[in-house]
C-alpha cells in the first residue's frame, strides 16, 4: 500500500481562547490554543447518521480539564459552537488564510479512506508497535501527532524515524521546524545540515533539500521554516 502523508497545516502564530465543555465532569472551561481543526470527514459521517467515537472539532495539543483533570475529553461549549457556526458561514464567502484559528481539514489513511485524526493516531500507534523498525510508518505517525498538536510525541517519533533512516528528508525538515519553534536552533540546524547534503531523488526531496540549503546560506530565515508545509513558505 502506498502511504501518503496526511494533510499538513501551518499553525496560527497567536493563541486563541476557545470555550470547551468537559465530557467527563460536564463543566465548561476556557482553553488557549493556536488552532481549532474541523474534521470534514466527521461532519460528513455525522450527516449520514453514523455512530462516532470522536467529535468533529480538534483542539491542537493536549487538553486537560482544569476541574477534573480529564485529558482530551471535550466538546465545544454552547457559546463557542455558535461562534464557530458563524465563522464557518463567514468562511463560505471569505476563505481563511492558512494561519486562521479555525481550519477545516480532511484527513485520510493514505489509501483513500477518510479517518478522524485521533483514529489515525491510534491506528499508527498500533502499527508502529507491531512493526517498530518501519521508518515510513513512524514518519506518518509523527506527522499525525504534529497535525493534532501533540508536539512532544511528534518530536520523539521524528527522532526515532531518523534513528532508523537517518536520511529521511521529511523527518529531517519537520523535526527541524519543531525544534525551531522551541528555540532549539542549534539542534534544528544540525538536522538541516544533514538534509542539505542529501542528493534528492524526486521533486519533493529536491524542494526540501533546497530549503535547507537556502537557510544554511542565509537566504531564508530559520523561523521561516513554517511548521507543517515548508514549501508554502518559500519565497519564489
Ligand atoms: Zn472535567
Amino acid at each position: 500500500m502506498m502511504e501518503k502523508p496526511i494533510i499538513q497545516i501551518p499553525r496560527s502564530a497567536k493563541l486563541h481562547r476557545i470555550g470547551l465543555r468537559c465530557l467527563a465532569c460536564k463543566k465548561n472551561f476556557a482553553w488557549r490554543t493556536r488552532q481549532l481543526l474541523l474534521n470534514i470527514g466527521t461532519v460528513e459521517r455525522k450527516q449520514h447518521g453514523k455512530e462516532l467515537t470522536f467529535g468533529e472539532f480538534i483542539v491542537a495539543g493536549h487538553v486537560i480539564c482544569p476541574h477534573c483533570g480529564a485529558e482530551d475529553r471535550y466538546e465545544l461549549s454552547g457559546w463557542q459552537s455558535i461562534i464557530v457556526a458563524l465563522a464557518l458561514l463567514w468562511m463560505r464567502w471569505i476563505p481563511p488564510g492558512p494561519q486562521n484559528w479555525l481550519q477545516a481539514v480532511k484527513m485520510g489513511a493514505g489509501d483513500g479512506r477518510m479517518m478522524h485524526p485521533f483514529e489515525l493516531r491510534i491506528s499508527y500507534e498500533q502499527r508502529v508497535a507491531a512493526q517498530p523498525r518501519k521508518a515510513d510508518l513512524r514518519l506518518h505517525f509523527a506527522n499525525t501527532l504534529r497535525t493534532i498538536g501533540w508536539m512532544d510525541e511528534a518530536i520523539v517519533q521524528y527522532q526515532q524515524t531518523l534513528a532508523l533512516a537517518p536520511r529521511e528528508t521529511e523527518a529531517l525538515i519537520n523535526l527541524a521546524a519543531l525544534l525551531t519553534q522551541r528555540d532549539e536552533n542549534e539542534a534544528a540546524l544540525a538536522h538541516l545540515r544533514t538534509l542539505a547534503a542529501i542528493k534528492p531523488k524526486n521533486k519533493t526531496q529536491r524542494e526540501m533539500v533546497a530549503i535547507a540549503q537556502e537557510i544554511l546560506a542565509g537566504d531564508l530565515r530559520l523561523d521561516e521554516l513554517e511548521i507543517g508545509n515548508p514549501q508554502l513558505r518559500r519565497r519564489s
